[in-house]
């Protein structure tokens, strides 16, 4: 049916669209140079968890990647609040994009002819891990030929599409059989995963990378939930020879909240089955979304 939104709405060039109707043009710098960056925040029950906190790190990304448009603050989360509402999507993953966008001279190669535009979208609410893996918990494989590319290069703290190195992480995680991949950096440091935060147990202290990775939104909130449980959370350097002698490892990501990791290539935890402290924190982390101090409802 026409204009039905009911798999996913965009807002788009000032228009509301069924999402299969959201397209960018080829020459948009967006698509040829990967030149974007976006942000992901989640509906459950009708509501945006943490809105605030999305909202402000893709401010935050949009000046570290000197990117301008048009739209406040205002504007962008009435437009979030528009699409869900329209699309009638209770649990949705809700993606909000500034792009270089193109020159009015296709052929410049001078960003700042670029007129740089905002669009967001949403879908049905996408598990980053399976719900069955949310439950056993995760399988990950590192690789040692690909590593995270250089926050020197590409700054992880701003959200970004350059997934190349993920991509191929991933490709080999899943023809090895894994569920998913972390990279390691060029000093052998563990950074992240495709759309995850990793997080490890160790004598009751809670750790985390400290550098080379996105601050992940859930991965805040995680460290929050931390201290209401009385774990220590110390952000560090972590090798692998660490992360393969911990007690529980997790993830956190908006697309499924914290994830056990059961299982490291040849290493398996807690008896390979989900850590009892992570599903502590898993828990909370649910019972966070009935606290309307922390999420805002969508009048549909
Ligand atoms: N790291 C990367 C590279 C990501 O893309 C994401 C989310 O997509 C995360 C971590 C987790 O961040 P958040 O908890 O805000 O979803």
């Amino acid at each position: 049916m026409k204009n039905d939104c009911s798999s996913g709405a965009a807002w788009m060039w000032g228009q509301i669209m069924p999402i299969a109707d959201a397209r960018l043009p080829v020459t948009d710098w967006g698509l040829t140079h990967s030149d974007i960056t976006y942000d992901v925040v989640h509906v459950w029950e009708g509501r945006f968890f943490r809105l605030d906190d999305y909202l402000n790190r893709f401010e935050e990304s949009m000046r570290k990647c000197r990117l301008n448009v048009d739209q406040s603050r205002d504007d962008m989360r009435r437009i979030l609040h528009r699409i869900v509402s329209r699309s009638g999507l209770q649990h949705a993953y809700v993606s909000f994009v500034a792009s270089r966008g193109q020159p009015a001279n296709v052929g410049s190669r001078d960003p700042r002819d670029c007129v740089n535009h905002f669009y967001a979208w949403c879908v049905p609410f996408v598990w980053v891990f399976t719900e069955e893996v949310v439950k056993r918990g995760a399988s990950i494989y590192i690789p040692d030929h690909v590593h995270r590319i250089s926050e020197n290069s590409v700054d992880p703290t701003a959200k970004n599409y350059h997934w190349g190195d993920f991509t191929q992480g991933l490709i080999d995680a899943k023809e090895a059989g894994y569920d998913n991949t972390v990279l390691i950096d060029a000093q052998g440091y563990v950074t992240e995963g495709p759309g995850f935060n990793v997080f490890i147990i160790c004598d009751g202290q809670v750790r985390t990378p400290r550098k080379g990775v996105l601050h992940g939104i859930t991965r805040k909130v995680a460290m929050e939930i931390c201290a209401t449980h009385g774990l220590e959370v110390v952000e560090k350097d972590i090798t692998v020879e660490e992360l393969f002698s911990a007690d529980e490892v997790f993830a956190t990501t908006t697309g499924g909240g914290v994830i056990p990791v059961t299982r490291l290539n040849d290493r398996t935890f807690s008896n390979n089955a989900a850590g009892e402290q992570t599903l502590a924190l898993q828990n909370t982390y649910w019972e966070w979304h009935q606290n309307s101090a922390m999420s805002e409802a969508i009048i549909y």
